[in-house]
């Protein structure tokens, strides 16, 4: 019987992994099956542009994985049993179970609500692409209205800014606030802060700062103070937490749903299970959490493969990097911070800002969609066949940490 490998989710961890180990491990002995709830490969970075009406191109998973021998199941996984091996799902044809010998778990993340009243009723987001489509209807219908319709983003995140930001650029007829807890831009340097300051005012984009929203309604949302602000759409982007499937299968989580792993991203509770992108909460090079992005859904995911190839294979396993090195931010299509952070996770004194920044956003949003959607073009490397030994084959602790 052939090794099992099954990846969850075709994001950018999920459909990096997946096509990279089709490249790495040979089909005679795997075989690779990925399961995703959408037919498409959803461009996440760019869902807040998706939301204010830009057309963004979404690969069809079944092209991105065809002549590389992955099987593509699209259903909704509903639960995961690492005790029992098996993967539950939905799909058009009712659903059913899935058995893994390795699994690859790569679900993504959603908008947390910090349990705030209102926010599943009343909120807007932009972390997948129904909701981010649900705000665009939205916009659109206020647009139609014909009044500056009153849009509020609640965090200042990077999310938060980039959400803001490009909704005031492309809808100059809303009035757009950002609400921030602390002080804006607190996690950048003063230069960057500053020209995200200019960014705003140029914008017409309200800054709220010191500000904790406690209750969302559908016209307004109350503040900690009991301050009102109107909101004909409230978007929320105050924080992501990790889909809950792991939690609820037994895996050890964080607080936040993160599945808890070793240095290969083996989950520390279920050695049989990998997890990689916004899923793991891997500890950076530094000792501390690389942040859930794009970035390290590629170093989680590189260190993945090479765990998973190395152990199958009777291999060392490599230890790949996993650093945490900047933030590109965009401001609207013309504008944008570039911000390196040192080895503390801390912004560097310098950024880089305005159109080059912005320029260099959109090579970074080129690359991560090519190197996800090629997943047969770049480094071949040899499709190693597995070591014979059976313990090698169900997937058991070879990986050195
Ligand atoms: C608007 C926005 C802008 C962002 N901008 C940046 C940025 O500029 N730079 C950056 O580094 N990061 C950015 N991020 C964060 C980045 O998008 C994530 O960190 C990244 O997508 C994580 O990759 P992933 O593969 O773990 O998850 P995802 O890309 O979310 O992929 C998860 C996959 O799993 C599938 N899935 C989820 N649940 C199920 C289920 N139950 N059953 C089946 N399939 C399922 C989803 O359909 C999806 O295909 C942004 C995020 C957002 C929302």
């Amino acid at each position: 019987m052939k090794h099992r490998i099954v990846v969850l989710g075709a994001g950018y961890a999920g459909a990096y992994a997946a096509g990279n180990l089709a490249r790495r491990l040979s089909p005679l002995d795997t075989e690779i099956t990925v399961v995703n709830a959408e037919p498409d490969f959803v461009q996440r970075m760019r869902l807040h542009q998706l939301a204010v009406g830009q057309e963004i191109k979404a690969p069809r998973l079944a092209d991105v994985f065809e002549g590389t021998g992955i099987h593509l199941h699209l259903a909704r996984v509903t639960a995961v049993d690492p005790e029992r091996h098996v993967v539950t799902v939905a799909d058009a044809a009712g659903g059913g179970e899935i058995g893994y010998d390795t699994l690859v778990y790569a679900l993504g993340s959603h908008v947390a609500h910090h349990g705030v009243p209102g926010v599943a009723e009343h909120a807007f987001d932009v972390a997948a692409r129904p909701s981010a489509l649900r705000l665009r209807e939205h916009l659109d219908s206020l647009d139609k209205r014909g009044e500056a319709g009153c849009v509020l983003v609640v965090g200042d995140g990077l999310t938060g800014i980039e959400t803001a930001t490009e909704i005031a650029e492309s809808r100059p007829g809303l009035s757009v606030a950002l609400v921030a807890r602390g002080e804006l831009g607190a996690r950048l340097s003063g230069a960057a802060c500053g020209h995200l300051r200019r960014a705003c005012d140029r914008l017409g984009v309200t800054v709220v700062e010191h500000t904790t929203v406690e209750a969302v309604e559908a016209t307004r949302v109350l503040c900690a103070d009991g301050t009102p602000l109107a909101s004909d759409a409230t978007v929320w982007t105050a924080g992501f937490e990790a889909s809950p499937i792991a939690a609820a299968g037994g895996l050890e989580v964080t607080d936040n749903g993160q599945i808890v792993v070793d240095r290969t991203m083996r989950s520390v509770s279920h050695p049989n299970v990998y997890a990689i992108g916004d899923s793991v909460q891997a500890i950076g090079d530094n000792g501390r959490p690389l942040p859930m992005s794009c970035g390290s859904a590629g170093y989680t995911g590189r260190q993945a493969i090479d765990a998973i190839v190395g152990s199958l294979t009777g291999r060392k396993v490599a230890r790949t990097k996993l650093v945490y090195t900047y933030n590109a931010i965009s401001l609207g299509r013309l504008d944008g911070i570039l911000q390196t952070v040192d080895g503390e996770g801390r912004a560097k004194p310098k950024c880089v800002s305005g159109r080059k920044a912005a320029l260099i956003k959109t090579g970074i949003i080129k690359g991560a969609l090519w190197g996800t959607s090629h997943p047969t073009l770049g480094r071949p490397g040899r499709r190693r066949r597995l070591a014979a030994a059976p313990d090698a084959r169900r997937g058991s602790s070879r990986a050195t940490a």
